[in-house]
């Protein structure tokens, strides 16, 4: 699926930059809505196929000790760009302590993307994303913190199910497949955690997941 799709993809975006001649304004418009819609749906196979991979169990996270200040940093690095295309600035809160969790790291920074770039895309224009990280009891809690228009109190219990999206429109206006969350939710319980969130003070929404703590002394790697 992925195969034939990333081919009309790359044809489109190769007519779009204009290297092969100009395109009226007409032709253009449609060009450039056939690329957008069909990196929406590559976003979906590829959600697809992975929520399938988690769920048969076929591609288990597999654990290892990770200092948070390696991983905490990288994600920030790895989402700066898609925060800027939102005029959305990001940031690490305070000095983190350095935590080593028991983690997949890969999956670690897939779910932190997922929560960095929803937090950019219900941001507002010029709004600030903090990213932090504290100790609760044996836990390392991870959250992220816009200052969006919050969650909608109808939405609450549907948000970390399948295809959930609020709004259809800023959805279509903004990119997302309604798949991110339940793929964070997965992911983080079967790394032994939990995901959750909550309305922030002052306007917008944080959300959070926290992660086994392991002893500081028991730390090999990264
Ligand atoms: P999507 O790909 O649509 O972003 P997600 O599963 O990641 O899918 O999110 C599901 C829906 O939850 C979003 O479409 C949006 O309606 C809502 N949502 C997620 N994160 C936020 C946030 N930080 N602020 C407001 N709404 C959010």
């Amino acid at each position: 699926m992925r195969t034939p799709l990333t081919s009309i993809i790359g044809s489109l975006q190769l007519i779009n930059t204009g290297m092969l001649g100009d395109l009226d304004k007409e032709m253009s418009e449609l060009t450039t809505i056939a690329e957008r819609n069909g990196q929406r749906l590559l976003d979906l196979i590829n959600d697809l196929l992975d929520i399938d991979k988690i769920e048969s169990g076929s591609s288990p996270p597999i654990p290892r000790r990770y200092r948070s200040t390696s991983w905490l940093r990288e994600s920030l690095v790895l989402n700066r760009a898609f925060a800027d295309r939102f005029g959305v600035r990001m940031a690490l809160r305070g000095d983190p302590p350095a935590l080593v969790v028991y983690a997949d790291k890969k999956r670690l920074i897939q779910v932190m993307t997922n929560l960095m770039s929803n937090a950019s895309k219900f941001s507002p224009e010029g709004g600030l994303v903090e990213v932090g990280l504290e100790r609760v009891d044996n836990m390392a809690r991870v959250s992220v913190e816009d200052r969006g228009s919050g969650i909608p109190p109808e939405f609450r219990s549907r948000i970390f199910g399948r295809f959930a999206q609020a709004d259809s429109a800023a959805t279509r206006q903004k990119g997302g497949t309604g798949l991110g969350l339940a793929i964070c939710k997965r992911l983080i319980e079967l790394m032994g955690g939990r995901i959750g969130f909550a309305d922030r003070e002052g306007g917008g929404t944080t959300f959070f997941f926290e992660l086994p703590l392991l002893n500081q002394s028991a730390a090999s790697s990264e």
